[in-house]
């Protein structure tokens, strides 16, 4: 009888071993399975050299930017400027940028699903609609003109990215061979977007400045005369040429390091710190599956002086384009903004429609009164300083940068903003490496892109 009792005990936890183990795989299979079958190894889906060779990707209209012949080869789009200019968003062949449609969105394109795998009656895996129009992204290609950096416009209501463009490119269809330490392709495999961190500049300005409107009340009843160089906590904190006599608003439009730094030492680095994550600089955005890269403000053992200089966007500070963005959604929305989202879409080869996505919010990025005379002042920086016929049909806010970056370089061109208008919820950001000057260069290339997109 023991014997038995015995036994039975055994089979007991022999059956419980097993339910467990079933449940972890059928956990594992639905969150996972995706992700197993598009193994790059997976040869029912890659071809002989690696290529995925089912699915297409295709751009907001329905422009095809890459698809697979008969002979199961990868093709991409006809012309060779939108095959450079939408290379970080579709993928190059070899798989070598990781958060191209071809390698992110693998699961999607493969046609995989619960119940029957990867089988399809017509063997062509799926239509990968990217929010992107490639029209833009051309457009942005052209107007870097073959400098680095990277251009992003995106809908702050919708989180549609219409633009998402990264430099330097090269040719998916005729990649070329790039050795280590080769200057015109340093980085090319990163999205500059999603992945890059740059010293934010001036546009930092922004968040100073929402920092001193809710903490230091006299701000608006300020002036401030600039001599070229101010000293701030012992360090001579230094502008292009002097700005005279200044006010919180024309400090902003004629981009005064001394205003701003000044009012970064009397707000100190905890609170300055705690602006830059309120305003979503140092989170990490999950857009359509990818994660961004998180910004930095290190401000540990700072002095005043550095606390100033950090203030300006220059110390140690370090942001993500993609935050920044979001950032001027939640400043032109005035408080929230949409998370940027990749795809639009995806459909069977018989049109059916196999997902939907949910719009996502930020949390509170900016207060709704903050938010309100931060706008002001950066419609008024378009007016008095960038020029508003720059952006025709366009009611432009925004804030020009232009960042240090040291070893004898030319400074990094910032251009970040949105449009106001109810019809184009739209926020940019557009950053150019050694660029020189943030209006200038950054700000061109800006309005090329929105004047693409408004104007036609
Ligand atoms: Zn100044």
């Amino acid at each position: 009888m023991r014997k038995i009792e015995k036994r039975a005990a055994v089979c007991l936890l022999l059956v419980l071993a097993l339910l467990l183990g079933s449940g972890f795989f059928a956990f594992r299979f639905v969150a996972y399975g995706g992700k197993w079958v598009s193994f790059a190894a997976n040869r029912h889906l890659y071809n002989s050299t690696g290529q995925l060779a089912v699915g297409r990707v295709l751009d907001r209209d329905g422009d095809v930017l890459s698809c697979v012949n008969a002979d199961g080869q990868r093709l991409y789009y006809e012309n060779p400027d939108v095959r450079r200019a939408t290379l970080h968003a579709v993928g190059d062949p070899a798989g070598n940028i990781g958060t191209g449609a071809l390698v992110a969105f693998a699961d999607q394109l493969s046609g995989y699903n619960l119940l029957t795998g990867t089988y399809s009656p017509l063997g062509a895996g799926n239509d990968l609609y990217l929010t992107i129009d490639a029209r833009l992204n051309y457009t942005a290609h052209r107007a870097m003109n073959g400098r680095k950096g990277t251009v992003a416009v995106y809908n702050y209501n919708t989180g549609e990215v219409l633009c998402m463009y990264s430099a330097p490119t090269f040719d998916p269809a005729d990649p070329p061979g790039i050795q280590d330490g080769d200057e015109r392709y340093d980085g090319v495999y990163v999205n500059r977007f999603l992945s890059a961190l740059y010293p934010p500049g001036s546009v930092f300005k922004l968040v100073t400045l929402a920092a001193a409107l809710e903490n230091l009340p006299e701000l608006e009843s300020r002036t401030f005369t600039c001599t070229g160089a101010t000293q701030v906590g012992g360090e001579t904190i230094t502008c292009t040429a002097p700005h005279g006599e200044l006010n919180a608003e024309s400090a902003l439009a004629c981009s005064c390091n001394g205003f701003f730094a000044q009012l970064a030492s009397e707000l100190g680095p905890d609170v300055l710190a705690s602006y830059a994550k309120k305003a979503g600089l140092t989170s990490s955005y999950n857009v359509s599956g990818l994660s961004t890269a998180r910004g930095s403000f290190d401000f540990t053992g700072a002095t005043v002086g550095q606390v100033g200089w950090a203030g300006v966007g220059q110390y140690n500070d370090l942001v993500n384009p993609c935050a920044m963005l979001v950032y001027m959604g939640a400043i032109a929305r005035g408080r929230d903004a949409a998370v940027p989202q990749l795809v639009l879409k995806t459909q069977s080869a018989l049109d059916l429609p196999l997902s939907f996505y949910l719009k996502k919010k930020t949390g509170t990025l900016i207060r709704a009164d903050t938010a309100k005379q931060v706008t002001a002042m950066m419609s008024n920086n378009v007016q008095a300083t960038y020029g508003a016929d720059r952006f025709p049909n366009m009611d432009v806010c925004a804030k020009s940068g232009t960042a240090e970056v040291g070893g004898g370089k030319a400074p990094n061109a910032w251009f970040a903003g949105f449009l106001r208008n109810a019809s184009t919820p739209y926020a940019f950001v557009v950053l150019v490496e050694n660029g020189g000057s943030g209006s200038d260069v950054a700000g061109s290339v800006a309005a090329r892109v929105l004047n693409t997109l408004v104007n036609g």
